[in-house]
Formats: structure tokens, C-alpha cells, sequence
């Protein structure tokens, strides 16, 4: 027997409604390429994303068809994520960073028809288009004014493009498991791999990402995403922000830079921010040189790298910041756990607050999680215990664009393995111990090179650290920590060793530091360890 409830789809245009009919008056900023601080509210966005769907059907799509966005976080690309989603299109949002020969094969692997662009990325799509020949026409993201002399054909303004349209534009209603975004994967090998979003999985998603024990967001809330638009949705910012009329603050092309960060945290009021580890190194890094306080900051949401437990620390001890570490990935639209506080740890030391703030956080309701060891047995929640992490959920991706299974990511009984390593302690705390392929082998045990990392950057002289295996005659592969020292720092190998002692067991210490300018970094801030490998693949550990 069925129950007797109502069957409305979660469609994506439900929350730009909802903001619009609750939260009208919420104010939207935008550091954007022709105006360094845009202002308006969510009763001005929703009507203007309404007028986008309309131009948008005008140019004879069909529902499914994939319109790329390359763009910053700002006001227009947030109404693109509601215009093309709402009308029953497939925003695909593209990272600008990637290597050109990526963004041709994404361009054309989606067989994007429209592609809108910030100014900023005009040259570099003129430079992509002879390898991109069906993208049928091009929306620069400014108004006439800023419209720039391009090659790129059928270049429309984005402001002249919706100038004409009625705001009274009428969503369309269809199955709520209708495409609605995709993303691919920067990943370090192999070609990238599209993520296809629903409606549905992006409704639930952002209602998970709301609750008190996630993100904890409301209307009284000021939002900062660092996190780009233009990677796995922002964490779903653009929806969980308008389902709860939380004040949205976005920097534009101003993600890296710290003081920029800090001025808009100061002078909107941002009391949540969120971003990737590496984005708030620049950030503390300004506040320390010039001695300044994040006063309204009140939490951080840290995810997509581990957090390494001094940032942690100094979120806390001089910013008085709490620290919400997250876990996810492109396939997870992004969230799997968050790491908040339960009941029964109300008597925790400060340093045992901080030891729990370095795990990636508990499994949120929707997101199933278990680890397996070789054989595909289910290991232990007993904190010691590590396997591969493999996952379950309704915004979990079923398989990737267009590879009908030949990813092998999925076991037969349907879960989706992450090809991380983790373990998950007696009360759900699941911990990343590395990605699958960036384990250390050391005479048959493991070695984990995440807590490496996170020791060394407990340095002071340390500003980044990576610890990668090397061929060892004996054990296999022992560990190399690769460093960038911090500006002025002037530090010896064998102290930095020293430095691990006590700290992690003594035969994980690394056999050498090795010293570098800079590490590889991929298209979304990791450390690109494939590539480190291959750099120090000749490394001669000393005796
Ligand atoms: P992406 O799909 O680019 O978001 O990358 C997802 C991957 O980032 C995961 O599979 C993890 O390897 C890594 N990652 C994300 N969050 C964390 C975290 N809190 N700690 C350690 N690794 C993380």
C-alpha cells in the first residue's frame, strides 16, 4: 500500500522559489571582473534566472543539452546554476585551470552547445576553438559596456541576452530525476570523468548539508564559499544558502588572494567561510603579517584535502574560528561526513578537540559508509582497522557520463568504492589514512602519509609537506618528506626528523626530507603526488 503524500518533484527551481517568496530581501555580493563589490538580493537573482531560462529556450535546445559555464564565483554564475537547471538543461561547470588539452576533451566529451564565460577566459577559449567545433555559440558574463572584441562566434552579452525577457517565466515541472548538472573529475590519471547531478540528489543534498550537525546553516547566516562554483557545485552553497536565505558572499577572482578575503569577511560580516585547506594558509598567512583578527568569523568548513591540525589550532586559538573538517568528492555532489561535536564530549581537553577536529568527521544522514579490506570483507568501526572507503547514498553517482560501468568503481552489491583509505572509530569518526595509489608500503605495512604531512606541517618552517614512497632496497619503499620551508625559514633535515619523534611510531619516520621551491598541484589545489613520484622516481635514500 502507498502512503497517501503528495508526489511533487525536488526540483532544483523549488528553492530559487522558495528564497524568492521567503528570503527576498537577502542580500547577494559579488566581487565580479566589472564591478568589485555587486550588490543585490535574492528578489532581484531569482527573477533574473527566470529571464535567462527564457532566453535560453529561444535557442532551440533540447531539455538534457549541456550549457558549460567557465567562470568565478559571482551573482551571474549563481542565476546560470538556477536559469539552466531550472529550465530543464544540464549546467556544466567547467574549472579553468585544467591543462587546455582537459578542456577540449571535457568540451567536447559533454558536447556542450553554449558555453558562458567570465571575460577573463575569452582568450583562452579563442585559443581552444578550432578544437571545439560544436559549441554553437558563446554568453560573455558582463554587460555592453565590458563586451570585448572576440573571435568566438555568436557572442552574445549576457545582460543584452536577457534584457528582453519576461521575469514571469514559468518553470517547467518534470521527473525529478532529470539531469541537471555535470562535473568531471580533474583526475591525475587517465581522461577526466563526468559526474552527472539530478534534481532529486541535489534537493537532498543541500537539505543534509543544512542540518545542525553539517553545516548548521540558517537565514541568519553570512556565507563565504572559497570553494569555486565551478567544482562539484561549491559544496551545493548556491542551494543550501537559498533553501535557508543565508546572506551569500562571493569573492569572484579574488580566491587566493588573503587580504582581499579578509576585507570581504570584515566588511559583509562573514560568519561561515569555506574552502580547501590551501585557500586558508593565504588567508591566516595575511592575518598573521599584518596582525589582524577574523572577528565575525565563527566557523570554517574545511574539506576537500586534510586538514592539517595546525590550521586547526590557529583557527581556534587566534581567530576563535571552530574548524568543521568535511569529506567528499566530485562523485558525492560532494558531502560524505562532517566532523561536529556529539553529546558525551562535553568534558574533552582542548587537545583531545583538536586531535577528533583532525579526523574527516562522521557519516551525514544519506551517506552510507563502510571499509573493506582486499578481499572485499567489512572491517571493523574500531579506529584501527583501515580499508578501502566505499560509499551509499541517493547523491552518490550511479556511474560516470558516458562509461556505462567501464570505470569499474562499483561493487556488484552497489556501492561506490572512493579509492580512499581510511578507518572509522567506535563512534563513527571515519579518518583518511591516503588515496589508494598514494599508500606507503613499508617490509608489508602501511604507513600513512596524510598523518605524515600533518605532523610536518606542525613546523613552523614548514609551509607545505608531502611525504610520497620511495624504492627502498630492503623495506620495499620508505617515506620521503618533500617540503617547501616557510618565507625566511631556514631549517635542517635532521632537525625536521626530530621533529617527528614522539609524535608518530618511530619506524614511520621519514628516511630524508628532500627540499623544493614549490609542489605540483592539480586543477582543484591537491598535491599532485603522481607527479612528485615521477620527479623523485631516481631518489637515492641515504644508508
Ligand atoms: P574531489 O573529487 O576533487 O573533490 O576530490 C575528492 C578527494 O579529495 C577524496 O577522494 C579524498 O582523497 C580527498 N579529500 C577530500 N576531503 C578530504 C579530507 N577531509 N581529508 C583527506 N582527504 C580528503
Amino acid at each position: 500500500m502507498h502512503g497517501l503524500m503528495m508526489d511533487t518533484p525536488l526540483l532544483i527551481s523549488s528553492i530559487a522559489e522558495h528564497a524568492a517568496n521567503f528570503h527576498g530581501d537577502r542580500e547577494i555580493v559579488s566581487v565580479t571582473m566589472d564591478n568589485p563589490r555587486h550588490r543585490y538580493t535574492v528578489g532581484d537573482a531569482v527573477p533574473r534566472a527566470r529571464q535567462l531560462a527564457g532566453a535560453l529556450d529561444k535557442l532551440g535546445l533540447e531539455r538534457g543539452d549541456r550549457i558549460a559555464t567557465i567562470a568565478w564565483n559571482d551573482y551571474r554564475h549563481l542565476e546560470i546554476y538556477y536559469g539552466v537547471s531550472g529550465a530543464g538543461y544540464v549546467c556544466h561547470t567547467i574549472n579553468p585551470r585544467l591543462f587546455p588539452e582537459q578542456l577540449v576533451f571535457i568540451i567536447n566529451h559533454a558536447e556542450d552547445r553554449y558555453i558562458c564565460t567570465d571575460l577573463m577566459f575569452v582568450p583562452l577559449l579563442e585559443k581552444l576553438l578550432p578544437q571545439i567545433p560544436n559549441v554553437e555559440g558563446f554568453v560573455i558574463m558582463t554587460d555592453a559596456a565590458h563586451m570585448p572584441d572576440t573571435s568566438l562566434p555568436n557572442a552574445v552579452c549576457y545582460e543584452t541576452m536577457i534584457a528582453g525577457e519576461s521575469t514571469d517565466y514559468d518553470w517547467p515541472q518534470f521527473d525529478e530525476r532529470t539531469a541537471s548538472a555535470l562535473c568531471y573529475t580533474s583526475g591525475t590519471t587517465g581522461d577526466p570523468k563526468g559526474v552527472l547531478y539530478d534534481h532529486r540528489s541535489t534537493v537532498l543534498h543541500a537539505y543534509a548539508a543544512v542540518a545542525p550537525d553539517v553545516m548548521n546553516l540558517s537565514s541568519c547566516d553570512v556565507v563565504l564559499p572559497v570553494v569555486p562554483l565551478f567544482h562539484v557545485n561549491a559544496w551545493g552553497i548556491p542551494y543550501s544558502t537559498f533553501m535557508t536565505g543565508a546572506k551569500l558572499v562571493m569573492p569572484g577572482p579574488k580566491m587566493g588572494d588573503g587580504e582581499a578575503l579578509y576585507e570581504l569577511i570584515k566588511s559583509e560580516n562573514v560568519n561561515l567561510a569555506l574552502g580547501v585547506p590551501t585557500v586558508w594558509l593565504a588567508l591566516l598567512q595575511y592575518c598573521e603579517q599584518s596582525g589582524q583578527v577574523l572577528q565575525s568569523l565563527e566557523r570554517t568548513v574545511i574539506g576537500g584535502a586534510a586538514v592539517p591540525r595546525a590550521m586547526i589550532e590557529q583557527f581556534r586559538k587566534v581567530h576563535d574560528v571552530q574548524t568543521i573538517q568535511g569529506w567528499g568528492m566530485t562523485e558525492m555532489s560532494p558531502l560524505g561526513t562532517a566532523n561536529t561535536p556529539k553529546a558525551g564530549q562535553e568534558s574533552f581537553t582542548e587537545d583531545q578537540r583538536f586531535d577528533l577536529a583532525t579526523k574527516a568527521g562522521r557519516g551525514i544522514y544519506g551517506c552510507e559508509l563502510r571499509i573493506v579490506d582486499d578481499e572485499g570483507q567489512v572491517l571493523p568501526w574500531d579506529g584501527v582497522a583501515y580499508g578501502a572507503l566505499q560509499v551509499r547514498g541517493p547523491w552518490i553517482c550511479s556511474d560516470y557520463y558516458k562509461l556505462e560501468g567501464a570505470a569499474g568503481t562499483h561493487t556488484e552489491d552497489g556501492w561506490f568504492d572512493t579509492g580512499d583509505v581510511a578507518t572509522i572509530d567506535p563512534q563513527g569518526y571515519m579518518a583518511i589514512t591516503d588515496r589508494t595509489k598514494d599508500v606507503i608500503k613499508s617490509g608489508g605495512e602501511w604507513i600513512s602519509s596524510i598523518e605524515l604531512e600533518n605532523t610536518a606541517m606542525g613546523h613552523p618552517a614548514v609551509a607545505e609537506a608531502a611525504v610520497i614512497g620511495v624504492a627502498h632496497p630492503k623495506w620495499t619503499e620508505r617515506p620521503l618528506l618533500v617540503i617547501v620551508a616557510a618565507e625566511g625559514q631556514d631549517i635542517g633535515k635532521q632537525e625536521l626528523l626530530d621533529f617527528f619523534k614522539g609524535k608518530v611510531a618511530d619506524w614511520w619516520i621519514p628516511n630524508d626530507v628532500a627540499f623544493v621551491d614549490e609542489l605540483p598541484h592539480t586543477a582543484t589545489g591537491k598535491i599532485k603526488k603522481i607527479e612528485l613520484r615521477r620527479q623523485f622516481a631516481d631518489y637515492a635514500l641515504p644508508e
